[in-house]
């Protein structure tokens, strides 16, 4: 499926990922398309698989994903994460004085004597108490205030590491199969990346309060911890048994999710719009939206079914396992063994213990969870690693020979090389036409000739040197590219055609457009080259296909002279501008090596020489004149090319058949 250059650009929000690979064909059967799109995985499913949710599985990983969020952090703000630590251990330590003066205080009440006199005995540990209390709550302000700084930046750090990376990666890294996807659950990766912190930051706070809570209980008496761990045990156990559920359910869930993803993006966004109106086919979609949400909706309740039946069994066991608690406490407190202060102590710490465990088992679950999703950025960041543009360092002047030699290319993971064995040459103030049917490999040529792509065999030269010797930003700017599919940036008119690179005064600016029939658009335009191209995101104007094609010419036109590859230029374009920019096209070759991609016959006779490829091959090479005489696949496309419209032909050609 062929999507417009621009529609990432049109993309609103990192959770519509642009479909790849994926087709909405009525003519297969419903249940194939399902399992067609079931079928593939996507890095975070595979993660998930890999990763089951169990006590120990857990165990293992949250230490290392708390110190990786810590990690992050210290990245960010070294200051804030030590803060953080400090009032996370202080909140904990004043949980066990506020402990320790809840036993301070029943001993004082609970002494016989005048109630005044119990009273003032009990005020310096109630005081404690309320001050501990009130020096918690303020704690607790701090560490959401530092994390709430702290969390989105350790998300737009990630997001750089992303960006850096997809940058610097290699063209070719993205026709690797998956690195798309790949690149999208990385960008859902770097927007979690906050919650590891807070998730971290909620676990390490239930740490510091059952270790406080687990000490002052050590301290009333050595037997009422394991007592305590007893009593939280059963509900610890069935919360994470639940949460094993809800995950595993959402696991089983996430292709489901996914192809809904990619409903909502084709249902909703202005690239389709037009043809979802006009063939009818909102009832389809939403029809198949609906039974893919049932089907979530089944799964989700029964796993919402499962957690309600562990919770009941954990909230029973647990409501016995308490009973045996306090039956022991009434032992230990009848045989003397406990005072009555102690007991009492007892019960808050058992109920903190108890929440303290619970919180720990939730928010561990949530940390698992997010960690996965961080796992697909920090796996997008080490595959874009690996892709990583690792050229040389030449910087080139304006070429005069761009020459393949022997070029051989094969797109990752295919068998077949889209270019074998090529061998031609461009020189500065000539234009070269590459023709030949769909699929022949002519962008593709014209990518490697541009050192957008590297070659897998053999060479393409700049100057006697390999395109992979040069500093690749270097090599560009001495690239100008019409692409078939050319962006429509989101910018003004003037940085549309500069592309942010302006030099001094509009003067080449306008020169560019002129050259490219774009000065009549300019013209029109509310504010001339200041005009805001983006009518659908920010309401500035929006242009036809061909007014930005005219535009997409004047920015290659601006660069400065080097390479040029057109690649259909002129394909959205109506007579009068498509001969506008033939006729000039002489010109613009006299101090730039031009290559021109076209399957339109007529339009290659502006060229010095002609190659004609086919299956990724050259099969004939020479000027318009020779290739017209010559028998082959040139003079069979031009004689189909020339066989069209003209009414008395067609009226001969149909007596010939009667
Ligand atoms: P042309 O420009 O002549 O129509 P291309 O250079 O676009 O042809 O394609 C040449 C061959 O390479 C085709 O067989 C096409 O399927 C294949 N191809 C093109 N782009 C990719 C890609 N990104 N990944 C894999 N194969 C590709």
């Amino acid at each position: 499926m062929r999507h417009r250059a621009h529609d990432h650009l049109r993309k609103p929000g990192r959770h519509h990922p642009r479909p790849r690979g994926f087709t909405l064909s009525a003519e297969t059967t419903e249940t194939s398309e399902v399992h067609e799109e079931l079928r593939f995985r996507s890095p975070t499913l595979t993660a998930f698989q890999k990763s089951p949710l169990t006590a120990r599985a857990m165990g293992r990983r949250l230490p290392r994903l708390v110190r990786k969020a810590l990690g992050l952090a210290w990245h960010v703000d070294r200051r804030a994460v030590l803060a953080l630590l400090a009032c996370q251990l202080l909140s904990g330590a004043f949980e066990a004085f506020g402990l320790l003066a809840t036993s301070s205080t029943i001993t004082a009440l609970i002494t016989s004597g005048h109630m005044q006199d119990r009273l003032m005995d009990a005020l310096p540990s109630i005081c404690l108490l309320a001050g501990a209390a009130g020096t918690r709550a303020l704690l607790a302000i701090a560490v959401s205030n530092i994390s709430s700084r702290l969390a989105p930046r350790i998300s737009r750090e990630a997001e750089l590491h992303m960006l850096d990376a997809a940058i610097n990666a290699e063209l070719a890294a993205y026709d690797h199969p998956g690195f798309n996807d790949k690149r999208e659950a990385a960008d859902r990766g770097a927007d979690v990346a906050q919650d590891l912190l807070t998730e971290s930051q909620d676990l390490m706070a239930c740490l510091a309060s059952l270790v406080a809570a687990a000490g002052v209980v050590t301290l009333l008496h050595p037997a009422l911890l394991p007592l305590l761990l007893l009593a939280t045990l059963p509900q610890g156990i069935a919360s994470v048994k639940a949460a094993r559920v809800h995950y595993q359910t959402s696991r089983a869930l996430s292709a489901d999710r996914r192809v809904l993803s990619h409903l909502r993006w084709h249902v909703t966004d202005k690239v389709f719009a037009d043809q979802l109106r006009s063939g009818t086919m909102a009832g389809f979609l939403l029809g198949r939206y609906r039974s893919i949400s049932d089907r979530i909706h089944t799964a989700t309740d029964l796993a919402v079914h499962q957690g309600a039946r562990y919770a009941l069994a954990g909230a029973v066991a647990g409501g016995i396992a308490s009973g045996l608690v306090w039956a022991a406490l009434a032992l230990l407190l009848g045989t003397g063994h406990m005072s009555l202060a102690s007991a009492g102590t007892a019960v808050f710490a058992l109920r903190s213990v108890g929440s303290s465990l619970r919180g720990m088992v939730s928010y561990g679950a949530r940390l698992f969870r997010t960690g996965l999703y961080l796992d697909d950025w920090a796996e997008f960041i080490d595959e874009a690693g690996g892709h990583r543009m690792r050229r040389g360092t030449l910087a080139p002047p304006s070429p005069l020979a761009v020459r393949a030699e022997s070029l051989t290319f094969c797109y990752p993971g295919s068998e077949r090389p889209a270019l074998h064995d090529v061998s031609l040459e461009v020189r500065r103030g000539e234009v070269l036409a590459l023709v030949g049917e769909n699929g022949s490999g002519k962008t593709t040529l014209s990518k490697l000739l541009a050192g957008l792509y590297l070659p897998t065999g053999g060479k393409v030269t700049w100057d006697g040197a390999g395109t992979g010797e040069f500093d690749p930003q270097a090599l560009w700017r001495q690239t100008a590219v019409v692409p078939q599919d050319f962006a429509r940036w989101p910018l003004s008119a003037r940085d549309n055609i500069t592309l942010g690179q302006a030099r001094e005064g509009d003067g080449a600016v306008h020169e560019a457009a002129a050259h490219a029939g774009a000065d009549e658009v300019v013209k029109e335009l509310r504010s001339g080259l200041d005009t805001l191209l983006a009518r659908e995101w920010f309401g500035g104007v929006e242009l036809s296909g061909g007014q930005w094609q005219r535009i997409a010419i004047a920015r290659a036109f601006y660069r400065p002279a080097g390479l040029l590859v057109m690649d259909e230029p002129t394909s959205a374009l109506d007579a009068r501008a498509e001969h506008r920019i033939f006729a000039g096209l002489r010109k613009v070759a006299q101090e730039r090596a031009v290559v021109l991609v076209t399957h339109r016959l007529a339009n290659v006779a502006v060229a010095d020489r002609i190659v004609v490829l086919d299956h990724g091959r050259v099969i004939q090479r020479g000027t318009f004149a020779e290739l017209v005489e010559a028998p082959g696949l040139f003079r069979e496309l031009w004689a189909l090319q020339a066989d069209r419209g003209v009414p008395a032909a067609h009226e001969e050609a149909g007596r010939a058949v009667l």
